[in-house]
């Protein structure tokens, strides 16, 4: 039987790291070499393909060149793969694994995002579970051949999360993701267990589509008690971008003062659209539950439900980048696209 092929593409953060033998400290790991570093690899009885041509990054410095770069590597290499695990930075991963399942439209074949606390090269380090479960899983098949997985997904940890229902919630536990909203697909003790009534179904059609014009033109207002009128209105009031996402309190509440209300309303009438996001990491808006998101729905701002801000925020970048009237885009918005929101 003809082996699986996986394509591992390596884009940079903490697991591409390695100790220096002479000096000690960190550098970048040469992937071109990641079978000499990781011989456990060579006992997969699948192909694996490294692709080390994106220049390797801390996260912090992706920006949406890189998930268009990477949705046209994956639309290029779809039909010569079984499945794809990028190795990424894990601060901002859940927003590339978010933006990736809103880019990869009709997607059925598994793309598994990890990355690690600890650089591969160190002597406790988590990477080289978190990289030889997520080959495993982006290989594993179901009992017609077919793979397991056919979403974007963040392997971390001894689980499999939904990669728009993620985010980082430890800067230094080796657990460090959580999907708070939706249950974890897979889990990884002596067996790979999966949660099949959690995972996504695609349609019959696999014919994947790529979106790759995005629209970044979005403020975020973090709202704090005393959250300042003349601060807000000198950042707000000119606002000439397409979003704002208003970090909101418990399910999705904000103050009353008039002056903030009117100031909404304004946005609305330019045909700004304005999208609730609670700060809660758990749990979802219910706008109209308390009095004080009942205004905001009033004046048509719009609820994220219970969407991680990861997978709200990537969701504007992408449905801005189509251009579509102001209706359409509330209305795609709203809907359920790629499981990332529970309606
Ligand atoms: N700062 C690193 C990054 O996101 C952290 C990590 O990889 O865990 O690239």
């Amino acid at each position: 039987m003809e082996k699986k092929k996986i394509l591992l593409i390596y884009t940079g953060g903490t697991i591409g790291m390695i100790q220096d033998a002479a000096s000690g400290s960190l550098k970048p790991f040469d992937f071109k070499t990641l079978f000499q570093n990781i011989p456990e690899l060579q006992r997969f009885p699948i192909d694996i393909d490294v692709h080390t041509d994106f220049k390797p990054i801390d996260s912090s410095d992706v920006t949406p060149k890189l998930w268009i770069d990477l949705a046209q590597l994956i639309k290029e290499k779809y039909n010569q793969y079984f499945g794809f695990v990028i190795l990424h930075g894990t601060d901002t991963m859940a927003y590339t694994a978010s933006a990736l399942s809103f880019m990869l439209e009709n997607l059925s074949k598994p793309i598994v995002f990890t990355g690690s606390q600890l650089p591969i090269g160190m002597l406790r380090t988590d990477g080289k579970e978190n990289l030889i479960t997520a080959i495993q899983i982006a290989a594993d098949s179901d009992k017609n051949s077919n793979p397991i997985l056919q979403e974007v997904a963040i392997y971390f940890e001894y689980k499999l999360f939904r990669g728009n229902r993620t985010l980082k919630y430890s800067a230094n536990h080796f657990d460090a993701m959580q999907s708070p909203n939706y249950p974890i697909l897979a889990e990884a003790g002596v067996e790979i267990e999966y949660n099949t009534n959690a995972l996504h179904k695609p349609q019959k059609s696999t014919h994947l589509e790529i979106s790759t014009h995005l629209n970044t033109d979005i403020l975020v207002l973090h709202l704090f008690p005393g959250i300042s009128e003349s601060i807000i209105q000198e950042q707000v009031g000119s606002f000439k971008g397409k979003a704002i996402i208003i970090r909101t309190y418990g399910s999705g509440n904000a103050p009353t003062a008039p002056w903030f209300l009117a100031l909404l309303k304004t946005l609305i009438q330019k045909n700004i659209i304005i999208v609730d996001v609670t700060q809660c990491i758990q749990g979802k808006v219910e706008m109209g539950l308390y009095e004080t998101s009942k205004y905001l729905k009033e004046i048509g701002v719009i609820g994220a439900y219970d969407m991680t801000f990861e997978a709200a925020i990537t969701k504007l970048i992408f449905l801005l980048g189509k251009n579509l009237p102001y209706k359409e885009t509330i209305t795609l918005f709203e809907s359920n696209l790629r499981g990332e929101v529970s309606i």
